[in-house]
């Protein structure tokens, strides 16, 4: 079998390595000529663990293969999955958010196959797609090709970046929204390794299919947005987040996935999948109010953070250097899109502090978004002489961190451990000020070193 993956990113690339490695005949387009031309020599623009050894091993074997012309990528091809950006669609200025999802690098893929597709295949959007896209799709390639013999497919992609590799070839579900028996069996065949161990498959209408892809992550959004609710009113009443979350995870309705406490959620998709979501209620008069609150709720938490960092300076921080330690919006992955350090790191900038900073993957995008901070070649040079750490990114090298050592390098020793990588004992033993979230115990008991000096 043959496939074309139109857009080469997290889920493209991904995508395109993994179904080469199930020993199908893949095909990565990208308008990107420049990404093209890396990948090609094996150079591969992001950071996902895994992936440069994937791609580089079945370019080798000759199945995965990459071009920047799309006619070219469609000769014999049995399906062509569209995975391009849908990314929150912005006004005239390109400035305020609109929320809805921006369908147009989508649309002009559906154009470009509609001129050069000239054969029978699937047309799957991997793309995470509003309700009616697939349906938008097909009216597109028809006007534009009326004599085209082709189905469409929604086949949202759930992966991880961080585990991304790992989530396509051992996914809890595939989901497929498909209107033929002919588009559902080439489906079925190109996930058949992953069929073979038993992955539950739900096969539906392409509406179910898109919708469900927004439906999970809002689910998954409120989940995080949920326990950090619970964690600020841990904090004003004495108990511990992390019991609770951990005694209401024991529930097996509940389960104990994404009940950590945060900064707030961000990252490539729940903050632009959250908002299409409500456009999507909105489009259909159907009242999406959980959702609104849980994108109220996340957007104040980012800004609260910062706040909490002023206060705990007595309300000023102007004047002080804060060393943020993480800036990507997850560990293990270079992606900063809608992270938190870039709601919290201007807000602190803007109240008077210089920030610098240091992330292990990050950097390079964090440079083009947050020009003004200073950034450092390791978690030292950025904790020297500064007033304050702040862990934003939950990086296995922050987790391990030796907290005397940072203690001595900083001017003043506070942590504001935002990710909860430490615990208050062990913070406290290495003389360091500690603030972390939803610990209301610690709270209450805690006196700062101001307090302890006085
Ligand atoms: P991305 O921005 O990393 O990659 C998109 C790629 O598409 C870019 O390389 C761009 O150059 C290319 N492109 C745009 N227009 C093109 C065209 N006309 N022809 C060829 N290439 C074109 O995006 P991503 O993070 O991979 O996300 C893609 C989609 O997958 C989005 O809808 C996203 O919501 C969804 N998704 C993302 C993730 C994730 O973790 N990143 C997970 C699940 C689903």
């Amino acid at each position: 079998m043959k496939i074309t993956i139109v857009g080469s990113g997290y889920v493209g690339l991904v995508s395109g390595a993994c179904f080469a490695e199930f020993g199908i005949d893949t095909v990565c387009v990208d308008k990107d000529a420049v990404k093209i031309e890396n990948l090609k020599k094996g150079i591969i623009p992001i950071f996902e663990p895994g992936l440069e050894t994937l791609v580089e091993n079945n370019t080798r074997e000759g199945r995965l293969s990459f071009t920047t012309d799309l006619k070219e990528g469609l000769k014999d091809t049995d399906a062509v999955f569209i995975a391009v950006g849908t990314p929150t669609l912005k006004d005239l200025n390109n400035k305020k958010a609109d929320g809805h999802a921006d369908l147009q690098y989508v649309y002009a893929v559906a154009e470009e196959i509609a001129t050069h597709l000239d054969h029978y295949a699937v047309v799957v959007t991997k793309s995470t797609v509003p309700v009616g896209t697939a349906a938008e799709i097909k009216k597109i390639i028809r006007d534009k090709n009326p004599s085209l013999e082709f189905d469409v497919c929604s086949n949202p992609e759930f992966l991880r970046e961080g585990s991304a590799i790992n989530d396509f070839m051992k996914p809890d579900r595939v989901v497929i929204g498909v209107e033929t028996e002919r588009a559902e069996q080439i489906m079925r065949r190109l996930y058949r390794p992953i069929f073979l161990h038993d992955t539950p498959v739900v096969i539906t209408n392409p509406e179910s299919s898109e919708l469900t892809k927004y439906a999970a992550n809002a689910f998954l959004a409120t989940k995080i947005t949920f326990i950090n609710e619970i964690a600020n009113l841990c904090e004003q009443c004495g108990a511990d987040v992390a019991t609770v979350a951990q005694g209401m995870g024991l529930d097996n309705r509940i389960g104990p996935k994404f009940l950590n406490t945060s900064p707030g959620y961000g990252g490539s998709c729940f903050p632009k999948d959250t908002l299409a979501l409500t456009k999507t209620g909105d489009k259909f008069d159907v009242e999406m109010s959980i959702v609104k609150a849980v994108i109220e709720s996340n957007t104040t938490r980012k800004k609260d953070m910062a706040t909490r960092i002023v206060n705990a300076f007595g309300g000023s921080v102007k004047g002080k250097t804060m060393a943020v330690l993480g800036l990507t919006f997850k560990a293990n992955t270079d992606d900063m899109r809608d992270s938190a350090s870039l709601d919290i790191i201007p807000a602190l900038m803007e109240a008077g502090a210089t920030v610098k900073a240091y992330d292990p993957e990050g950097m390079h995008e964090a440079q083009k978004l947050m020009p003004d901070v200073d950034y450092q070649k390791s978690s030292e040079a950025c904790l020297k002489d500064a007033d304050a750490a702040i862990i934003l990114t939950e990086w296995d090298v922050f987790k391990t961190y030796d907290l005397k050592h940072m203690a001595s390098l900083l001017k003043t020793p506070m942590l504001f451990d935002l990710r909860n990588l430490h615990t208050p004992d062990a913070a406290e033993a290495a003389g360091l000020d500690y603030y972390s979230l939803g610990r209301g115990v610690y709270e209450k008991t805690k006196k700062t070193s101001a307090q302890k000096a006085a």
